[in-house]
């Protein structure tokens, strides 16, 4: 066959080894996962295995479902016929058959987190436990660790594994919560996703008939991304393969980033001591990326200790230096990144879906998002809300619409009782109906209230009104910023989140901290003069009205790294390269921690396959405060041979140079001095009557005055696409090319 022929000799090793065990350890972009694509199409075609008995597990739907289209391009339809998925959607399908061995019946519900968690809520209360403590997403977090060590309730109290004081202590009652919950959710006939993996276990351990069908239909079990199971995952393929013994395992140890769920970079280790017989394939020639980015790569992990040794090479061309670009602030850092696009796309011929933007958090995706909007780049979000969906920013900005109009029916049914202020669904109705009937705004009807509703519900609604007005009063004097704060704080939508301190919880709090961040930028920004809020929320509104052209493949993709795994792109921007954020402030507690924060800025690069871009900012807005940044440690530690430091700003945006001096790398490594201090130094400022003139008449020879760079003269104006330039040549900031769809100027 001819794709055996596109194979290197290791990797047609790798297919042709079918029988007995087989372990690929390989490095990122090695051809690991296209391996096991062309070994399934050589079984069911050269070995003439039915497509039935291969199972292959990966660990997105997503990269299932490209593996199929593959192997069903190699092979024709009857690729459809293996077993392909995640172990959660492979084992659900399983247990829908077996589930009456559980007592379960076959239509069982799986309940997704929020389920679980109201779940968690009831019980909590029922059990009178303080639910600041036993907080419905720590709780269930703690019960999901247990399950994927495949911990039962039973086992759970005499289970040595702690790992802080604060699950120490919860520890007695988390016994108890934990069988009520399981009680609970068999009650509803129910399984939470932990139980898909932790119940097939159960199933195979308790009945050993059903695990002889499956050992039986299972002939070849393949596992992609196998650095990432956890014990639970473990032990099904394990027990699955143990008659055939046909088990091929595809991973890479520097690619281990979920430990913090669970996942055990010991599998691999583990996988020598259970299979003596085991072979092993290396694989270390890179086929995605040029030599620049395999060398920068390469440079990264080996500074990690605990990683099985491999020379990853490539015979590609060296291609491009990595671009190392420093940003004066986070909006700057997005503007950056969409010009940078926007260039290069027009430069080389490139699609939208030739670039990727990385990020450590999904709240970094905000600054993006914008500039990529002013741009008219179509992009989409991975594996996360668009920043204005989320619920957190949805809750407050519905606040914030209802203070500036307080007949906006949609926002009051969202705040009105969020955070819980004894308001009840029928009181709300009731209100709707009124309002309704009578024709007559929300407020109206709820400023008279007590003609038609009783008790607490008036009381309530006459805090909440009392609340909006006090707002309504402070909007008549402070700027939008100071407004938003003060909503944020006093509505007790930032106390409400900052109690829940889970991951999810954290990343709440940053999100709502990220929207006043917005805010406090919109109001220092000189070329915004009305600085009220109705002023900044009309400017969003605009900003999320945009179509965003849905159904529209050709996207520029934003997503964090997480959810990078296994993917590439031709352009890969890797954003936020900042301490305490990339690493994770909140995620390093030990070295480990730190190694891990590397094998993830090891996987963020090697998902680029011609550029590679590291951005970060000097200064973020973050908790409502300018905070300088200090470059990541591991910008620092990158070879330099490979790297081009732009020192030059965004100059289509009208950037600056930052004043300092270099480091290694291009770094500043002492203390800089506040940004916004070397902008006013240097910046115009504008006349008393400056305001922006309507541009589309601008034309070759005008003089205009911009509110930055001051006075200038237009040398040429061209239009592309729907974004007209400007050339100008500005008497003290020399020669600038402007996108007149954002650029503030003054015809003189
Ligand atoms: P990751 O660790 O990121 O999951 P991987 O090891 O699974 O990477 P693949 O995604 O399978 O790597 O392959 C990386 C790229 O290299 C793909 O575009 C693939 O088509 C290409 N490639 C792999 N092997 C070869 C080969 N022998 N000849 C040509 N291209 C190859
Ligand atoms: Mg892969």
């Amino acid at each position: 066959m001819d794709y055996l022929s596109n194979l290197n000799p290791q990797q047609r090793e790798a297919v042709e080894y079918t029988d007995g065990p087989l372990m690929i350890i390989a490095g990122a972009g090695s051809g690991k996962t296209r391996v096991l694509t062309i070994r399934i199409a050589y079984l069911i075609h050269q070995k003439g295995v039915d497509p039935f008995q291969i199972l292959s597990l990966t660990f997105t739907n997503k990269a299932a479902n490209e593996m199929k289209q593959r192997i069903e391009k190699l092979i024709g339809l009857e690729a459809r016929n293996t077993w392909m998925g995640t172990f959660h959607s492979v084992f659900a399908k399983i247990l829908r058959v077996e589930a009456g061995r559980l007592g379960y019946p076959s239509n069982f519900t799986i309940y997704d987190t929020e389920d679980s968690k109201s779940l968690i809520r009831s019980i909590v209360k029922e059990k009178k436990l303080d639910d600041k403590v036993y907080k419905p997403s720590t709780v269930l977090s703690r019960i999901s660790g247990a399950k994927n060590r495949l911990v039962s309730w039973e086992a759970y109290l005499n289970d040595p594994y702690i790992r802080s004081d604060d699950e120490a202590a919860m520890k007695p009652k988390m016994g108890e919560l934990y069988k009520t919950y399981q009680e609970r959710l068999f009650k509803s006939s129910a399984m939470d996703f932990d139980d898909l993996l932790f119940n097939t276990n159960v199933l195979f351990r308790d009945h050993p008939d059903a695990l002889y069908k499956y050992q039986q239909r299972f002939r070849y079990v393949m596992v992609d991304e196998f650095q990432d199971t956890n014990l639970s995952q473990y032990l099904i393929t394990k027990k699955l393969a143990a008659v055939h013994q046909n088990i091929c395992v595809v991973g890479d140890d520097a690619q281990s980033i979920y430990a913090f769920r669970g996942a055990d970079i010991q599998n691999i280790l583990n996988f020598e001591k259970d299979y003596p017989d085991l072979h092993t394939v290396k694989l270390e020639q890179n086929y995605r990326s040029t030599k620049n980015i395999v060398h920068t790569a390469n440079s990264i992990i080996a500074k990690n200790k605990a990683q099985l040794k491999k020379n990853i090479w490539t015979a590609n061309d060296h291609g491009a230096p990595i671009e190392l670009m420093k940003a004066a602030s986070d909006n700057e850092e997005g503007r950056l990144v969409a010009t940078t696009i926007f260039e290069e796309k027009n430069k080389l011929q490139l699609r939208n879906s030739d670039f990727a933007i990385l990020y450590r958090t999904n709240s970094q995706s905000r600054a993006l998002e914008e500039a990529l909007r002013k741009m008219n780049i179509n992009y989409r979000i991975i594996g996360g809300l668009s920043f204005y969906q989320r619920r957190e920013i949805k809750d407050l900005m519905a606040y914030l619409r209802f203070v500036v109009n307080p007949s906006d029916e949609e926002a009051f049914k969202r705040i009105v009782n969020y955070p819980k202020r004894g308001i009840g669904d029928t009181s709300v109705e009731k209100i709707l109906i009124a309002a309704y009937e009578h024709d007559i705004p929300i407020w109206e009807v709820i400023t008279n209230a007590s003609s038609f509703l009783s008790g607490r519900a008036v009381t309530s609604l006459e805090d909440f009104t009392t609340m909006v007005r006090s707002f309504a009063m402070e909007m008549q004097r402070k700027d939008a910023y100071e407004v938003a704060s003060l909503v944020a704080k006093q509505s007790g939508i930032l106390r409400e989140l900052y109690e829940d301190k889970t991951i999810e919880g954290l990343n709440r709090y940053e999100n709502v901290q990220e929207l006043l961040n917005a805010i406090k930028e919109y109001v220092d920004g000189p070329e915004n003069e009305n600085k009220s809020l109705g002023a900044f929320l009309q400017e969003i509104a605009l900003l999320t009205d945009e179509d965003q052209n849905k159904n529209n493949d050709d996207v520029v993709t934003l997503m964090t790294i997480h959810a990078s795994k296994g993917l590439e792109f031709k352009f890969v921007f890797v954003v936020g390269l900042e301490e305490d954020l990339f690493p994770s402030q909140m995620m390093m507690q030990s070295r480990e921690d730190l190694e891990e924060e590397r094998r993830l800025f090891y996987v963020a690069t090697t998902r680029a396959m011609e550029r590679l871009y590291l951005t970060h900012a000097m200064t973020r807005y973050r908790y409502g405060r300018l905070l300088n940044c200090e470059p990541s440690r591991f910008l620092e530690e990158l070879d330099p041979t490979y790297i081009k430091v732009t020192k030059k700003m965004d100059t289509s945006v009208g950037g600056f140079q930052f004043p300092g001096r270099e480091g290694k790398n291009g770094f500043v490594g002492l203390k800089r001095p506040a940004i916004r201090e070397g902008i006013t130094a240097k910046v115009h400022t504008p006349s008393p009557d400056f305001k922006p003139s309507n541009t589309n008449n601008l034309a070759e020879g005008m003089k205009v005055e911009h509110p930055k760079f001051g006075f200038g003269l237009v040398m040429k104006v061209e239009t592309e696409g729907a974004n007209r330039k400007a050339s100008i040549h500005f008497d003290n900031f020399g020669d600038k090319t402007l996108l007149l769809s954002f650029a503030k100027l003054r015809i003189v």
